[in-house]
């Protein structure tokens, strides 16, 4: 018998009224390890009710009070990094470092958002006009909901739910249902810093239980991360609902190399940008742009590395790549490699038959790397999400320049340099959200905002750092009067403040 994951509601576990449920497998192995119940439109209704009920209270509490449990939770969730990881990787796939890392990198929001009681800080001007004083607040939005993808089951989440819950709000997380465990590890750690019931909530589905939370009249601010179609649909969806939405999609993430560069540290960037997670990353290189007269040396010195990583279970220390998350995914971006092929790329590394002894069932595939990759080419236009690189010759760097600004998405971006001018121009012209010069993964730390341009991004505000304070929360302005004894009589004239 699997085990059946349920939703997470006033902190406990709870069962909702539907029957659906959706197969939970380990990709290493193949191997169904449980099922996760897909909640109906009811059973949305029910969360964000509680949810509401229990914003009611949470908004009150007095900030050093949220912040204490923000530490706490900091400290488990620290206490808890392996239990975690090994949860994420038994569904995800991902290697027990990687899986360690965003772990690591959740609780960074975590640790920025222990700072809620300054960054709620409003301004306040005296003496406007006589007598009359104004401030500024921002106070709670309701109840905040999340829907995540697969490939970062912990810190995805983490970029929203510990800002919106820190600023007031209850916070209902619509977690990947490909791998729903470790939201409920998350949910438990919720509980034992002592975040009162209802405040977090978990509640698994597919497309019904995210049409019911994007259109439900109680849910006040809708964030998205997945793919760029959904991620359209969630944010017109929302937003026609009159809901705030900030929905991040899908990615094509460049790394222009320029003749001057350091081609050793290049191709590890390459390698590490491109492969790590198998490529399942939203800021995962998949574009090498190589300035032609080091393009040759680039590849080979990508292709030896990329041939050198060891593919087999995520939860055998020994290995640099594990899985794909299910094997439809895996078909699918074994389907573009073939796709490559057939377009005319240069296929200068073949992952397809990669076998990993003892896991005949697990979804592998191994590093494969194109070169002489077109940007008419199906491979360069869409995105992959698997260990799939493509290297595109450019004759000169504005050419590389035009390239990444004509393509649809614009989540990061990465230049290899020694010129620092060149860097600095790189950085004022190029048309992307995070911008890395000699760093292929530039995610920015929690204290600043993430989030893309073009179709990477729908709404205006990027998660975590000071928008995303702001986006979990309403700005008010208090205008008051307090006057003297001496006072004057009724003014029908239109303020003016002198
Ligand atoms: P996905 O779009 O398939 O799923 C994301 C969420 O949407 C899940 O919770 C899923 O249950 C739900 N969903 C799926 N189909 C739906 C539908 N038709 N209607 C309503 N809801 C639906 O994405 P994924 O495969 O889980 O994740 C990979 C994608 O996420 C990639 O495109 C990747 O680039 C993107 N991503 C982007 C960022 C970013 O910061 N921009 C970060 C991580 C992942």
């Amino acid at each position: 018998m699997v085990a059946t994951i349920s939703h997470w509601v006033d902190g406990k576990r709870w069962d909702g009224t539907s029957s659906r449920t959706a197969p939970v497998t380990n990709p290493a192995t193949g191997a169904a390890t449980g099922e996760v119940r897909l909640a109906s439109t009811a059973d949305v209704d029910v969360v964000v009710q509680r949810a509401t009920a229990a914003f009611e209270t949470w908004r009150d509490v007095p900030l050093n009070r949220r912040a204490r449990i923000l530490f706490a939770f900091r400290e488990l969730l620290e206490a808890r990094t392996d239990a975690l990881a090994h949860a994420i990787t038994a569904e995800h796939g991902k290697v027990v470092a990687d899986a360690m890392g965003e772990v690591a990198r959740g609780a960074e929001v975590v640790e920025f958002a222990c700072g809620i009681p300054t960054l709620l800080a409003g301004r306040y001007s005296e003496q406007v006009a006589s007598g009359v004083d104004t401030w500024s607040v921002r106070q709670p939005v309701g109840v905040a909901a999340g829907i995540t993808p697969f490939n970062f089951p912990a810190m995805v989440p983490m970029w929203m739910h510990p800002i919106a819950i820190a600023c007031g709000n209850a916070f209902v997380l619509k977690p990947s249902e490909r791998d729903p465990s470790a939201s409920m590890l998350v949910a438990e750690t919720w509980a034992d810093a002592g975040l009162p019931e209802g405040v977090f909530s978990v509640v698994h589905g597919d497309a019904e239980a995210v049409d019911a939370l994007c259109t439900h009249p109680g849910v006040a601010t809708v964030s998205f991360v997945g793919s760029t179609a959904v991620a359209r649909h969630v944010y017109e969806t929302a937003a026609n609902a009159g809901k705030r939405v900030q929905a991040l999609g899908g990615a094509k993430n460049h790394m222009i190399v320029l003749p001057d560069a350091d081609l050793d540290v290049a191709a590890d960037a390459a390698v590490s940008a491109g492969y790590g997670s198998a490529g399942e990353r939203c800021m995962a290189i998949s574009v090498v742009v190589a300035i032609e007269p080091v393009a040759d040396d680039l590849v080979a010195r990508i292709r030896e590395r990329a041939a050198a990583l060891a593919v087999g279970d995520g939860a055998d220390p020994g290995n640099d790549m594990g899985p794909l998350v299910t094997a439809a995914h895996r078909e699918r971006v074994a389907g573009y490699v073939d796709t490559g092929v057939d377009e005319g790329a240069q296929l200068v590394l073949d992952g397809r038959d990669v076998a990993v002894a003892g896991l005949d069932d697990g979804f592998w595939l191994g590093p494969c790397l194109f070169d002489r990759v077109e940007p008419s080419m199906r491979i360069y236009r869409d995105e992959i999400f698997g260990p799939v690189l493509s290297v595109v010759r450019a004759p000169t760097y504005e050419d590389a320049v035009r390239l990444v600004n004509e393509n649809a998405y614009g989540n990061g971006v990465a230049l290899f340099t020694r010129d620092g001018g060149a860097a600095r121009r790189f950085q004022r012209e190029i048309e992307a959200g995070m911008v890395g010069i000699n760093v292929p993964i530039p995610v920015p730390m929690a204290y600043y905002s993430f989030g893309g341009w073009g179709q990477s991004l729908f709404g205006d505000t990027h998660v975590h750092g000071l928008e995303g304070v702001h986006f979990y929360t309403r700005g008010k302005v208090v205008t008051a009067r307090w006057s003297d004894p001496a006072t004057r009589g009724p003014d029908l004239g239109f303020p003016t403040n002198r």
